[in-house]
């Protein structure tokens, strides 16, 4: 089952690189990052692009923010190797710049395909730019840590907004309302 589904998602990725999915952001990065850890996990993270870091390495969540969500994960009794991890941009915008609602759009199907390979219980967004898809109508502030059902096709995707670590890292308040917030998600995940 999991080489099935790595063979997908590898799949997702080819079909990325050949249609040239956002070539503007391609020609100017190493390489595209598709995701890590548990093809099999019941927790899907979504952030919002690779930055420098992820860049090199060609994983997500590698740098500043990465270590903190590594932390956050240990807290709550899980590893990277527990949950997995995406971006809805898959390639890292010049200068990190925000992605723009283009580079979005042309994204959000692969990150469908990936959701509809992983079958996740609950996809975490990390931050506006991935929530904005799945929730285009909410305000992070008001709904951050609680479980959103979202009609996607025939399925109904279980969705918790968080707020991104990055965003989060230097801001006290923020800090330990995203780690209060994420160390709820077990027991969410428990009561679905
Ligand atoms: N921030 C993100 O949103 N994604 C990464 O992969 C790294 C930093």
């Amino acid at each position: 089952m999991s080489n099935n589904k790595q063979q997908l998602l590898d799949r997702v990725k080819t079909d990325i690189l050949r249609k040239n999915v956002c070539l503007n952001l391609a020609d100017q990065a190493t390489q595209l990052v598709m995701g890590d850890g548990n093809v099999n996990a019941d927790i899907m993270f979504v952030g919002e692009a690779p930055g420098k870091k992820e860049d090199e390495l060609g994983l997500p969540f590698m740098g500043a923010a990465g270590k903190f969500l590594n932390e956050m994960l240990a807290a709550a009794n899980m590893e990277r190797s527990d949950v997995y991890i995406t971006n809805i941009v898959k390639y890292r915008p010049p200068k990190n710049r925000d992605p723009s609602q283009a580079e979005k759009k042309a994204f959000w199907p692969y990150l469908l395909k990936q959701i509809e390979i992983i079958q996740p219980k609950v996809v975490i967004t990390l931050g506006r730019h991935s929530m904005g898809y799945f929730l285009p109508n909410m305000k992070i502030g008001e709904v951050h840590g609680q479980v959103q059902r979202v009609k996607i096709g025939d399925d109904i995707l279980v969705v918790i907004p968080l707020y991104h670590p990055a965003a989060a890292l230097y801001n006290g308040s923020l800090r330990q309302t995203l780690i209060d917030d994420f160390l709820s998600v077990p027991e969410i995940i428990k009561q679905l």
